[in-house]
């Protein structure tokens, strides 16, 4: 079972993906817990050409092949062996980031966009994919570090990237759980966990 969490910057992904994988592990499975940027040897090292603010003339197609490397390298090195051996994989990020905001974000086509991820992951869809939605305001004042070369992008930057989450969400229901983030986070894992319960093994 492959699970992936997406949301703007600040939604509390990594919050909730620990939340998700003790109270699965709970359940007797064993869970691969991973992320996008940056969850292999060659994919931290794309993760710090991506994410540096010494990037900041990086092409934006350039740009959008260097997370769709990432994602090639994850998904043959860390996801698909793991499925095989029937663990649950559960991923911060995955192909809709790069919809959303290499795509609705940089305005480039986000069929296109869609087109290379899915020949960079052999199409490997996700059986569930969580949407933290929230305000990208709200979202900004939940960070701690100092921002990363997308979180300084401008306000109108995050809302078309919020958008282009929302519009992947509404196109496919039956594969998108879309909760608002801006509850509590204990709210939002009960949320998570109900829809899980009738798709688990
Ligand atoms: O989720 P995480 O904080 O690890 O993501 C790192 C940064 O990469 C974030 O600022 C996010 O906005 C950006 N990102 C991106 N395109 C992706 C995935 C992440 O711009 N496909």
């Amino acid at each position: 079972f492959f699970l992936v969490l997406e949301g703007g910057d600040g939604a509390g992904k990594s919050t909730q993906v620990e939340a998700i994988a003790e109270w699965i592990r709970a359940k007797g499975h064993e869970v691969v817990v991973t992320r996008e940027p940056g969850a292999t040897p060659i994919g931290k090292r794309l993760r710090s050409i991506l994410l540096d603010v010494s990037s900041a003339g990086l092409s934006n197609r350039a740009e959008a092949l260097l997370y769709a490397a990432d994602r090639a390298e994850h998904v043959d090195s860390v996801v698909r062996p793991a499925l095989e051996r029937g663990a649950i994989v559960i991923s911060d990020r995955y192909i809709d980031s790069s919809v959303a905001y290499q795509g609705a974000g940089r305005d480039l086509a986000p069929t296109e966009i869609a087109r290379i991820s899915r020949w960079a992951t052999s199409g490997l869809v996700p059986h569930l994919t969580v949407l933290l939605d929230v305000d990208p305001q709200t979202a900004r004042e939940r960070f701690t570090e100092a921002p990363d070369r997308l979180e300084s992008e401008p306000a109108e930057f995050h809302d078309r990237v919020r958008s282009g989450f929302l519009t992947l969400a509404a196109a496919d229901p039956a594969r998108y759980l879309v909760v608002d983030a801006g509850q509590e986070a204990e709210a939002i894992t009960t949320v998570v966990r109900h829809r899980l319960d009738r798709l688990l093994p």
